[in-house]
């Protein structure tokens, strides 16, 4: 993706994704002052009220965090797939939305035919019993969704036959049984997860498939329209820009790397990505990482050049490769969550084999007596 506006360039100025790091004043004030001649907005966070509520401004200063933050004003637009104008985005996919300027219905949640996976509300715990049914038609007026009376059987944790059956036994008080047409229909309350309250809903969706969808979102720049992900659009949408002559270079300390990771929009805790050592992490990533090493940090830039060649591409282990570049003394973030134990038990439920790493991340979770509760 094009990150880099090339007009905005001087060896004061580093880009690294979309964060511009400015090593002095002047070449601050000459990148807002473009930045602002090409169409985005610049916000200088030491006066915007949010960021305020959660730190002064000294705070902000001191830390190697944006001061500011800049973005593309007006370029996102939705496009009607009946009359192919550019219309707003606000409330363009709510069910039964309609174009401005032809009246066209852009979204329909559900239609006809369409498939949900839903529980029944009440059912707490982590695996509470889905099941998967095809729709007749939603009433959105008097909240009822009408379901044709068979069950989709999709594996996981969706319920079939008579399992299904035992399962609206239990839950009388959720569904009825209505017919249409001579077809048996169970209907449920179910209102618009967006718009309405869903107080008296019976039922929480868990997914749903196959709506109608009559619109795209497109982005606009001088005059040509792109999709909204095409990696040909010129510009970013967002500028991050950093006053680095504040806090740079970074002295080298046992959390350096989590900086790093940062700097990548990535996340330095090893127990968020999978332990199964699947590769997460592109290369790419470990040499954008060495334009920030080299420009803001104490660290032997050409050392981390070669030894970045050999850094693994899985989560735990990339993490850990980089923090043992930084400081010998790393102190590594690993607190295995709920998350690990679900993907260990899916795994394990489904005859895949469960890698030892994963094994071991969900050990320590179930071991933990604060969550280890619910599974009982
Ligand atoms: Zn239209």
């Amino acid at each position: 993706m094009q990150e880099k506006i090339s007009t905005i360039s001087s060896p004061d100025l580093i880009w690294v994704r979309n964060g511009l790091y400015c090593k002095t004043p002047t070449s601050l004030k000459g990148a807002i002052k473009e930045l602002k001649c090409i169409g985005y907005k610049v916000k200088d966070l030491r006066k915007d009220k949010d960021t305020l509520e959660r730190c002064t401004v000294e705070q902000l200063e001191a830390g190697s965090g944006m001061l500011w933050f800049a973005s593309l004003k007006d370029v996102r637009h939705g496009k009607c797939g009946s009359c192919g104008s550019l219309i707003s985005t606000r409330g363009i996919q709510s069910h039964g939305h309609t174009c401005e300027v032809c009246g066209e219905v852009t979204y329909y949640e559900l239609v006809e035919d369409s498939t949900v996976r839903f529980t029944f509300r009440g059912d707490d715990g982590f695996f509470p019993p889905e099941l998967h049914m095809e729709v007749k038609r939603w009433d959105v007026e008097e909240g009822w969704l009408y379901l044709k009376y068979a069950f989709l059987d999709l594996g996981r944790r969706c319920l079939f036959g008579d399992e299904a059956e035992d399962y609206l036994a239990a839950n009388t008080d959720k569904w009825e049984l209505v017919e249409e047409d001579g077809e048996k229909l169970l209907r449920v309350k179910y209102r618009s997860g967006f718009m309405v309250p869903r107080d008296d809903d019976t039922i929480e969706m868990r997914d749903h498939f196959g709506g109608y969808r009559n619109f795209k979102i497109v982005k606009v720049w001088d005059g040509v329209e792109y999709d909204e992900y095409d990696r040909n659009f010129p510009l970013p949408d967002t500028v991050l820009l950093y006053e680095a002559w504040r806090w740079s270079p970074l002295p080298v300390t046992p959390t350096l790397h989590e900086r790093l990771f940062r700097v990548v929009s990535q996340v330095s805790r090893k127990d968020y990505w999978y332990q199964d050592g699947r590769p997460e992490f592109k290369r790419a990533m470990y040499e954008e990482m060495g334009v920030f090493v080299r420009h803001f940090t104490s660290l032997d830039a050409d050392a981390w050049d070669a030894a970045m060649l050999d850094f693994r591409l899985d989560g735990p282990g990339g993490i850990d490769d980089v923090a043992a570049f930084c400081h010998p003394e790393a102190v590594v973030q690993d607190e295995p969550n709920v998350g690990n134990l679900l993907v260990a038990l899916g795994d394990a439920i489904e005859g895949r084999p469960v890698h030892p790493n994963q094994l071991a991340a969900a050990k320590r979770v179930a071991g933990d007596p604060i969550i280890k509760d619910p599974f009982h």
